[in-house]
């Protein structure tokens, strides 16, 4: 385990956003008399809310909409310019475990169910009982209108990028934004960034999977053809070394192309998210993958769309499957999912199967439905700070498995649910009553304790 502690390596180097000004400043003998937050006092306050969503994919979604509809002042932030995450920039890719074995998770995920289904039909539909494909466009409007239907405050186009520690107790974020940094402040944080940024940021330990490989990255893109492609790919890989070795390619419903997820980042190696560089590495060669992929379509493919294939379209970025992650009170391991484990203080539960991802361990009947306890997204030390989303407190392949929507809306809502309560008693997210977490979420109609669990599995 690679544990990791942002604030502490901060304060060891003198360095921080606005604290390396004033070390020069203020000379070397007054270095270690100014702390962030106090650089930070003197940022210009953006907002004061209840709680604060940092980042605004599945887990973030359900974790602002749950908030607000506790009525709780919530402010729900996005680094990219639209809500949805790896949803929104994966055109065609299904939204798994919306509704389990056909049947509804809650009202808030039905909500937003209901929502994509007002637009028309062409705006989503069911691939089975439990998965979705929405149009992805019309569901960026549908989390707009959900918001705005609980009074979710949002605002997108920044980025958290660091936190507000005062006492060991997360007291906001600042944001990089266009017209400078700025402070937001909140009595609850819930951080949805997916890489556990802010959980990193306020020196709670976090910590990446360094035994063997991570789950891959991958550039989700579009072509206009929606034709099996490992035996063209294993033709052209000597000519086009980054051509994917496990692909996974289908129609776009409703639509005149194909989606095509594959191993991405496999091809390059061992990489990581959060690594600067080797983020920048694989977004440039994952760009470099999808031109090498079309022109070994063209040229070593054995059918006319093949000879013919053109790129529709790419994801913005790519989509993480792992990379750094919360150490909390709890982790979840492998017996947690292979035996279905039930925990006292669980908030969602996730089902689904084992899916590292293409190229990694695929077993679709290897975990049973397991609880997200609550303690599983609560730092170990630092508090003020809820975690959700794909970097809860999980071992390798428990982190990558059940990762489906569905899962993370459903784990998001119960962070949202917990942090609107914290910020309501006035009290640390640590110290809530989870009992009073759950009964609000039974009126969501949330079946935190399905009698038979194998109905829902
Ligand atoms: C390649 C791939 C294929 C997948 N295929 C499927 C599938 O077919 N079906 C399925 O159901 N699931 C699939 N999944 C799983 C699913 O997409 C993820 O588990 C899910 O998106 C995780 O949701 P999240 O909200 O935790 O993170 P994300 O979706 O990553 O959302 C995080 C959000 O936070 C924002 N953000 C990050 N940092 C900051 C910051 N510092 N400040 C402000 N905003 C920030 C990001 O821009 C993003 O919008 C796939 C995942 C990947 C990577």
């Amino acid at each position: 385990m690679n544990n990791l502690s942002r604030r502490h390596m901060m304060q060891q180097a003198g360095l921080g956003l606005g604290l390396a000004g004033a070390t020069t400043m203020l000379g070397p003998s007054r270095v270690d008399a100014v702390t962030p937050s106090q650089v930070y006092a003197s940022l210009p306050v953006l907002d004061e809310i209840d709680v604060l969503v940092c980042g605004g994919g599945a887990a973030g979604i359900g974790a602002g909409m749950a908030a607000a509809q506790q009525g709780a002042r919530t402010l729900v932030i996005e680094n990219c310019t639209f809500f949805g995450g790896v949803i929104s920039w994966m055109v065609g890719m299904e939204m798994n475990q919306m509704r389990p074995k056909g049947m509804p998770r809650s009202d808030t995920i039905e909500r937003l169910i209901k929502q994509m289904e007002s637009y028309g039909p062409q705006s989503m539909r069911f691939l089975n009982k439990h998965a979705i494909i929405p149009n992805v466009e019309y569901f960026k409007v549908a989390v707009l209108d959900c918001f705005d239907a609980v009074n979710c405050d949002y605002l997108v186009g920044l980025r958290a990028a660091d936190a507000i520690v005062e006492d060991n107790v997360v007291k906001g974020v600042v944001v990089a934004t266009r017209q400078g940094l700025m402070r937001i402040n909140a009595q609850s944080i819930v951080d949805c960034t997916g890489d556990a940024d802010i959980a990193h940021y306020a020196g709670a330990e976090t910590w990446i999977y360094d035994e063997g490989m991570l789950g891959a990255m991958t550039l989700g893109s579009n072509y206009n053809h929606w034709q099996k492609l490992r035996k063209t790919f294993a033709g052209g890989r000597d000519k086009y070394p980054l051509l994917p070795k496990v692909d996974i390619i289908r129609q776009v419903a409703g639509c005149d192309f194909s989606f095509l997820n594959n191993e991405g980042s496999l091809v390059l190696g061992n990489r990581c998210a959060v690594d600067l560089k080797q983020r920048t590495e694989t977004e440039t060669q994952l760009s470099r993958q999808l031109v090498q992929n079309v022109r070994a379509m063209r040229e070593f493919g054995d059918t006319d769309e093949l000879k013919n294939a053109e790129l529709v379209g790419a994801a913005q970025q790519v989509a993480t499957r792992e990379s750094r992650r919360l150490h909390g009170e709890y982790t979840l391991t492998m017996a947690d999912i292979e035996s279905g484990t039930t925990h006292p203080d669980t908030v969602a539960w996730r089902t689904g199967g084992i899916d590292v991802g293409p190229g990694g361990l695929y077993k679709p009947n290897g975990m049973n439905l397991f609880d997200i306890p609550y303690r599983s997204l609560l730092p170990i030390k630092v508090d003020g700070l809820i975690v959700a989303g794909r970097c809860i407190s999980a071992d390798h392949i428990p982190s990558l498995s059940g990762k489906s929507i569905g899962n993370q809306f459903a784990a998001g809502q119960g962070a949202g649910t917990a942090a609107a309560v914290a910020a309501k008693r006035g009290v640390l997210p640590r110290k809530i009553d989870v009992g009073e977490v759950q009964a609000i979420l039974a009126k969501d109609n949330v079946d935190l304790f399905p009698a038979n669990r194998s109905t829902r599995a």
